[in-house]
């Protein structure tokens, strides 16, 4: 608004002033409309955690303070729909690139290299996700994963993404790690997999008490990584996504139902409208596009997600 304002300022013409009162009503919906996401300038770094099967429906229900203080500080939607089959590598793979199986290739739970020949590759030979997009503006961005399950290191392209960690299963090493790299090097984009409340849902059962009971770590988790973005001194300028791959019903996941398919997305940070839910549809393959937007890069061609930038009443 400044800037357009100092312009005609500058430029006083008939002409100018006419376009000026054509845009002026699209001005007025931009500001009526609060609930848009604005691309903050300020956004500087990505901080999006992972956890494996963590359902939507759970979240209400848990005791996650950490998760429903963000959910009050934020944005966020309980709706969001997986790709199928509702599992692992295919999941994680639409949500860091962007698209669909049948898109990107990876379409089993394990999936370590694409059954289905990716439609585009990076010069790397991998389908392009939001580091290959991110990196392709700015050269000297700094990209760190770190992931408890090892099957997300096959979807991570090594050449573009400077540190990957994998930690064998192992949360708190997971946690330590990515605190440790988010005071320390404050990446660009940082990445976090978690493996619970998976191993609980498989072991124990989903919408369990022992289900519920790990979601308390999970929110501890979240707690710990917020204060490493604070200790950081990066929060003002940090998007903070808590998200996840499928939920799970019974001792599994992979099926068509709600409870397995549908999965939180949880975002904070400059420019996010505060305590909104959401409407309408929300894909997985939309989180790397909308935060690719957020750090003001261009979305990849083969992409299939939307930037979520205006959210529906
Ligand atoms: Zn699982």
């Amino acid at each position: 608004m400044g800037d357009i304002d100092s312009f005609f300022v500058k430029y006083q013409s008939k002409f100018i002033m006419k376009i000026k009162n054509l845009l002026l009503p699209f001005i007025f919906i931009g500001l009526s409309t609060c609930s848009v996401l604005a691309q903050s300038k300020k956004v500087k770094h990505i901080v999006l955690v992972g956890f494996d099967g963590f359902g939507a429906y759970a979240l209400l229900k848990a005791d996650m303070p950490n998760l429903k203080k963000m959910m009050a500080e934020g944005t966020y939607s309980t709706h969001v729909r997986t790709v199928l089959p509702s599992s692992s590598a295919v999941n994680w793979a639409s949500m860091l690139m962007g698209a669909g199986p049948t898109a990107h290739g990876y379409t089993e739970w394990d999936s370590k290299t694409p059954e289905i020949p990716s439609t585009v590759q990076t010069q790397n030979g991998m389908f392009p996700s939001l580091f290959n997009a991110v990196a392709a503006k700015d050269p000297k961005a700094k990209f760190a994963v770190v992931h408890s399950w090892e099957g997300i290191g096959y979807l991570i392209d090594r050449k573009v993404v400077q540190t990957v960690v994998g930690t064998k299963d192992d949360e708190e090493a997971t946690l330590n790690t990515a605190v440790d790299i988010i005071k320390k090097d404050k990446p660009t984009i940082t990445f976090v997999h978690f493996d619970q409340p998976d191993g609980v849902g498989h072991n124990i059962g989903h919408n369990t008490p022992e289900y519920y009971a790990e979601l308390k770590h999970v929110d501890e988790r979240i707690g710990k990584l917020k204060q490493a973005v604070e200790d950081a001194g990066i929060a003002k300028e940090t998007i903070f996504v808590v998200a996840a791959d499928h939920g799970g019903t019974g001792k599994g996941h992979g099926g068509k139902s709600l409870a397995e398919v549908e999965i939180p997305w949880v975002m904070t940070g400059p420019g996010v409208p505060k305590s909104k839910e959401i409407k309408g549809t929300v894909m997985i393959y939309d989180i790397a596009p909308t935060l690719t937007w957020l750090l003001r890069a261009p979305l990849d061609a083969a992409w299939r997600g939307q930037a979520i930038k205006a959210f529906q009443q």
